[in-house]
């Protein structure tokens, strides 16, 4: 252990993967369908992003795995809709306790399976468990609806879940991710299947596993692995499914509203985004340097609300852009269990090779490259790149409209508040916004201008799991948070009771 933080040591860390490498690698990744291992007839490697390695062979899910995940979600439904609110709180809140057990054991298998940085993955793993305990604590609301008397009836609503849901989950925090969709479906009383992303497909038989231990009945979660174009068609196009959950990509949600139609699903889904951060000359200029560093360098810059563009007032830009190219320059990239690295390697080289295109694309546009731009030769060979950062930029060109994901950020200056917000908006993406600005008036002005789900003043995204979290826009339909994820699991009813007063319109009399 580490005197000064009572945290792990790397060492410690690499001790404690090293065993569960061992079994992933022997034992390879099954499906868990209806609470048992199923293998796939066909398989597929999953490498470590650190060092190419294999971790584990997994199955690779077919339309025949979905179609048998998606009956035991059927079956079980009815029983598990049934349980008591009190007992299904029970389960809910035992599984959290089970995450917070194994939280350490998450953390370094996701760290190890992404190339997220373990610092930001044990912290991932600990708001997995906040995600359970806070949909827990909401199943006893979760079916209230309203009163809504006439003079001769009394109109009650109430909600219901709407049955089994398919889950579909991207590689960037794969592990919190799916909690942030599944707890609540489970608290509704819908039962699942999940198809977790093919580039970090590790954790997720761990949901399911502690899910069994805690008393969840088979068949209640179920887990498909495989490639989005087959697994996660089939589970978009079941006629048994009956909503879609999505976090991805913006075309990915084109083409699961596509495939989604024939069956009428309900879809939700959280997209991409190029979310800007505002400075303005009058901000706390520490602060929001503070914050715009880490919004776009923590996560490998690989997470839909970070700030992708720095949007400055013209008269601090040059002076500010140089201190956040100096924080830059001392980011440590590094191995991703290691509990020092801020910044890891990148998930798959495809994903390198694309982050990677970019520093010739700006190159290419004009801009200025004031850090980075190189890929960095980091422990074990992987896919590391130094963390980047672009000047020179305008709205025009492709580093200021594309999401890269990537450790990468954008400096374009802006003259006033008009051109921050017209430029802040100039993009197909709607899911942040973020203001820093200690003219309050000005900060509720840009406010309510700007195009995004999710506005932050004077602040980095720190989440509170009551409010609406979505986006505009091309970053997504739907709110999940509190109550608007109980919107999207469950059917509203009205019930209409007369009092048998009113008049009944006599045919035929
Ligand atoms: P992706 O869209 O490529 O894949 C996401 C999931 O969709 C994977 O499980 C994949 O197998 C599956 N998939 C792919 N094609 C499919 C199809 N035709 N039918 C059904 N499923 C299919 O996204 P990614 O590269 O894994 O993740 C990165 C993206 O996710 C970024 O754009 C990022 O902004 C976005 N994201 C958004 C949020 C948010 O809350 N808005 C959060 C995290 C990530």
């Amino acid at each position: 252990m580490s005197a000064k933080s009572g945290g792990p040591t790397f060492e410690a860390n690499l001790a404690r993967l090293a065993p569960l490498l061992a079994t992933l690698t022997a034992e390879g990744i099954g499906h868990v369908i209806d609470g048992q291992r199923v293998d796939g007839k066909r398989t597929f490697e999953t490498h470590s992003p650190a060092d190419r390695s294999l971790i584990a062979r997994v199955a690779e899910g077919t339309a025949e795995d979905i179609d048998r995940a998606a009956a035991a979600a059927k079956r079980a439904f009815k029983p598990w809709s049934k349980w008591s609110p009190d007992k299904r709180r029970a389960v809910l809140h035992k599984i959290a306790d089970g995450i917070e057990a194994h939280a350490e054991e998450i953390a370094v298998l996701e760290s190890w399976d992404t190339g997220q940085a373990y610092r930001f993955m044990s912290k991932a793993a600990v708001r997995a468990a906040e995600n359970f305990r806070f949909f827990a604590d909401r199943v006893l609301e979760a079916r209230d609806g309203r009163s809504m008397p006439t003079a001769e009836h009394w109109n009650i609503s109430n909600r219901v879940p709407i049955g089994p849901v398919g889950i579909i989950t991207p590689w960037n925090t794969p592990f919190m991710l799916s909690t942030w969709k599944i707890a609540p479906a489970l608290a509704a009383g819908c039962t699942v299947v999940h198809k977790p992303a093919e580039w970090s497909p590790v954790t997720a038989n761990i949901l399911t596993r502690i899910c069994r231990e805690a008393g969840l009945p088979d068949g209640v979660l179920n887990t498909v692995h495989g490639f989005g174009e087959e697994a996660g068609k089939a589970l978009t196009e079941h006629p048994d499914i009956k909503a879609i959950g999505f976090v991805g990509e913006s075309a990915t949600g084109s083409a699961i509203m596509r495939q989604g139609s024939a069956t009428l699903k309900r879809v939700h889904f959280e997209l991409g985004g190029k979310n800007p951060v505002i400075v303005f000359d009058d901000a706390d200029l520490d602060r929001a340097l503070d914050a715009v560093v880490f919004m776009i360098y923590s996560l490998n810059g690989e997470r839909c609300t970070s700030s992708s563009r720095l949007l400055v007032h013209a008269g601090i830009a040059e002076t500010f852009a140089a201190r956040v190219a100096e924080r830059v320059g001392r980011i440590k990239v590094g191995h991703p269990i290691d509990p020092k690295t801020e910044i890891g390697p990148l998930i798959h080289e495809r994903h390198f090779s694309k982050v990677c295109s970019y520093f010739d694309i700006a190159r290419q546009d004009g801009a200025r490259i004031a850090a980075g731009g190189t890929p960095f030769a980091g422990p074990g060979g992987g896919h590391y790149v130094m963390p980047t950062l672009f000047t020179s930029a305008d709205m025009s060109m492709r580093i200021a409209q594309e999401e890269i994901f990537g450790p990468v950020l954008t400096v374009i200056p802006f003259a006033d508040e008009a051109d921050a917000i017209e430029k802040a908006n100039s993009v197909r993406y709607g899911l942040t916004g973020y203001v820093w600005t200690n003219d309050m008036g000005r900060a509720l002005r840009v406010a309510d201008e700007l195009e995004a789900g999710m506005i932050w003043l004077n602040s980095e995204n720190v989440r509170h799991l009551p409010t609406p979290f979505g986006g505009v826009k091309d970053s997504g339909i739907g709110r999940d948070g509190g109550d608007y994820s109980f919107d999207f699991y469950m059917e509203t009813r009205n019930i209409c009771l007369a009092k048998g007063t009113h008049a009944i319109p006599k045919l035929g009399a």
